[in-house]
């Protein structure tokens, strides 16, 4: 295994990967392989960017084809065939099935340009500054999302103070408390010291700070508190949408329908950067050249994402989640078993952590326990408070038996390491 050239190279500005000493050549569908041809089962899924897997067939077909016609690669602004088919197909195939009436918006290569526009159009349209996000979550590392980013880390880079947010108690960090209630209340008692926010932004699942699913009566009451006082309610969907939870958007198990959802990672298809903020029509007040940016809307992306949606839709994914998301939970529910005081899991869907903050609160299990899986084949991520929760984000199209491979030694790992 030669990493050595990535430690010691001038050039190099900082050896990036710390947890994979591999140098990886080749991937297809929920493998990897690495240069000595060693194959991992990724249940890292490129932070979620992966969800129909490494190299779909369908959707490289689609990229060589159009390379080889010369299809017009950049074109910004300018009509094109990939962007009329993309916008075409994702009116007819997602959003008018699922009763939904949103303006597609070409917000950039990754998601906290989405993000990022989201965040400006819900200020410009209400005309306040002040936002609410969630504690533990997680929207980008640019000024604005990194404003709603909690974790203290990723905060410390940002070289300004960070400004015109209110973090809202998560549920699950004050389960004494009553967090719709404090909105309320921080809403409409004029000691609170608050201001009216623009917006509430948030993950139904928050996946970077730990796996923390929010419940759906929890999410309904966010979803009155904004109808109440006019706030915009903005779902990032960035990582746990494109049918991650078992339906397309995450916030379907809800029945609610944000003002504002911002999508990026899959919607990219085959690994594609593409970010899209979907906004209620009559919200769509954007004068021309307001928010631009040369890379939004790139050509291969639109044909990869659409590709990609047709892969979602024929080989029915979200019932596809929904059925062997039970194959994961009875996993899970071994891996607690191993040590019931100590190690909880929790998720939905196909997207699932092991929290191991009983051990430890910086890391030191989780990381021995990444090890431990990437030895034995499996490539796993740590995300969370210190990061101790264990992601686990396989694609969704893998086969059981891979499936339930990878979770045994993902299971096994973890016995090895705490017993
Ligand atoms: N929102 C959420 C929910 C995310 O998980 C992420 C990335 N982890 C982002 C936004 C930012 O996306 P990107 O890294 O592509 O800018």
């Amino acid at each position: 295994m030669n990493t050595k050239a990535f430690e010691t190279y001038e050039s190099e500005v900082r050896s990036y990967c710390r947890n994979f000493p591999a140098v990886f050549t080749t991937a297809k569908g929920p493998f990897l392989y690495d240069e000595d041809g060693r194959e991992y089962i990724d249940f890292f899924c490129g932070a979620g960017g992966l969800n129909y897997g490494h190299n779909n067939d369908y959707i490289k077909s689609r990229l060589l084809s159009y390379l080889e016609s010369d299809g017009v690669m950049h074109a910004l602004d300018m009509y094109t065939v990939p962007k009329r088919e993309f916008i075409e197909f994702y009116e007819e195939k997602i959003l008018k099935p699922r009763g939904l009436n949103y303006k597609i918006q070409f917000a950039g290569p990754t998601g906290t340009n989405a993000v990022e526009a989201a965040l400006k159009l819900a200020r410009k349209v209400k005309k306040r500054t002040n936002i609410f996000a969630m504690m533990g979550a997680f929207h980008g590392m640019t000024l604005g999302s990194i404003a709603m980013t909690t974790d203290a880390s990723s905060r410390a880079g940002a070289g300004v103070p960070l400004t015109n947010v209110t973090h809202i108690p998560a549920p699950y960090m004050f389960p004494e408390l009553d967090t719709l209630n404090y909105i309320e209340t921080l809403l409409t008692d004029d000691h609170s010291g608050v201001d009216k926010p623009a917006a509430i932004v948030l993950e139904t699942v928050q996946a970077d700070g730990g796996i923390n699913v929010f419940d759906v009566e929890w999410l309904k009451g966010i979803r009155a508190i904004c109808d109440k006082h006019d706030i915009l309610m903005v779902v990032d969907d960035v990582q746990v949408g494109c049918a991650r939870t078992g339906t397309f958007f995450s916030f379907e198990r809800a029945g609610i329908v944000p003002d504002i959802v911002t999508q990026s990672k899959s919607i990219g298809g085959y690994g594609m950067p593409f970010a899209l903020v979907l906004i209620r029509p009559e919200l769509d007040l954007w004068e021309p050249g307001e928010h631009n940016g040369t890379f939004r809307g790139y050509q291969l992306s639109m044909i990869a994402a659409k590709a990609g949606l047709e892969v979602m839709l024929n080989e029915h994914v979200e019932e596809r989640v929904q059925k062997l998301s039970a194959v994961i939970a009875q996993a899970m529910e071994e891996i607690q078993a191993l040590s019931p005081e100590k190690i909880k899991t929790r998720g939905m869907g196909f997207v699932w952590g092991v929290d191991f903050w009983r051990f430890d609160h910086d890391g030191v299990t989780s990381k021995k326990v990444l090890d431990e899986c990437f030895k034995n084949g499996l490539i796993v991520e740590r995300v969370g408070r210190g990061n101790t929760v264990v992601k686990v984000m396989p694609e969704l199209l893998i086969e059981e038996e891979t499936l339930k491979k990878g979770l045994d030694i993902l299971k096994n790992s973890i016995s090895n390491v705490i017993r």
